[in-house]
């Protein structure tokens, strides 16, 4: 894996390689960081993984783009600094003057977390816009052109899969919330990705040894979310580097505190860093 300082403006092109780029890698309640969010890179495809509070601007400063150049769009899970930002840039695509792109932002999601999403979070600030000939206020399809990833399984976890314009992504779901779950019939529904048979991103989740189980042999680098003090809904440093070193070695951490110099993290590859692109061979 090759890592880069971001270009200024970031192309969401490249030769082919998958890439990796943090826009930002901060927690929910960071004051320094951005949030952790990503953009995907392969060939002609970019998809933008989560959008939180601070997306707009970590977009411009990290990467030098604008909410109207990204065109596809994977959601995580409802917190804020994973979909803080999304009205705004649903709006921006539909209302924006300077807009000559698609205004649909593609958005990959099951169809059970569409619904959360629209009717839980995106509703309040979206629905009423407008109105059709019937006096119908807009919904979902209105802004996001849906993209359904196809059941790849359900148990032990529901996992679901889709090859987007090239990038395989699967979706697996993660144990996020509530700090008390300890099954996914008590969780609220979140997700990671495993993206092209190679990289685990495993967007929020607790500690979770059979998720490390299930892709950490076959993953080249693990984006892992990490809090340095232990943490009710997120892996802790202290529970990662219970992990086997072969698996730590390929951990990059991700989702971190502000003081993130004050720690020393080099049993683990490294720590993925905001204006960086990760770009594998
Ligand atoms: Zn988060
Ligand atoms: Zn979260």
């Amino acid at each position: 894996m090759k890592i880069l300082k971001c270009n200024n403006p970031l192309k969401l092109k490249n030769k082919g390689n998958l890439e990796f780029v943090f826009i930002g890698t901060g927690t929910a309640l960071g004051k320094k960081l951005f949030h952790n969010n990503c953009i995907m890179i392969k060939g002609d495809t970019h998809i933008l993984v989560d959008f939180g509070m601070t997306g707009p601007e970590a977009l411009r400063k990290s990467a030098g783009l604008a909410v109207l150049d990204i065109e596809n769009i994977l959601i995580t899970h409802s917190h804020a600094d994973h979909i803080g930002g999304l009205e705004y840039l649903a709006l921006s695509k539909r209302y924006s003057v300077n807009n000559t792109h698609n205004n649909k932002l593609k958005l990959i999601s099951t169809s059970e977390y569409r619904n959360i999403l629209w009717e839980m979070s995106l509703r309040g600030g979206m629905e009423w816009n407008e109105t059709n000939k019937s006096g119908k206020p807009l919904t979902f399809s209105d802004y996001f052109e849906h993209v359904k990833p196809k059941v790849i399984s359900e148990s032990p976890r529901l996992i679901v899969g889709t090859d987007f314009q090239g990038i395989k992504i699967e979706m697996f779901r993660t144990l996020h919330i509530p700090e008390n779950a300890e099954t996914f019939a008590d969780a609220f529904l979140t997700f990671g990705i495993f993206v092209d048979n190679r990289v685990l991103f495993t967007a929020d989740t607790k500690f979770d040894k059979s998720l490390i189980d299930l892709y950490g042999h076959k993953s080249e680098v693990i984006f892992h979310d990490s809090s340095f003090e232990l943490n009710p809904v997120h892996a802790s440093v202290q529970q990662l580097r219970q992990l086997p070193k072969t698996i730590k070695k390929k951990i990059y951490l991700m989702h971190y505190g502000d003081d993130w110099k004050k720690h020393n993290i080099s049993d683990f590859g490294g720590l993925a860093k905001q204006g960086y692109r990760y770009i594998f061979d």
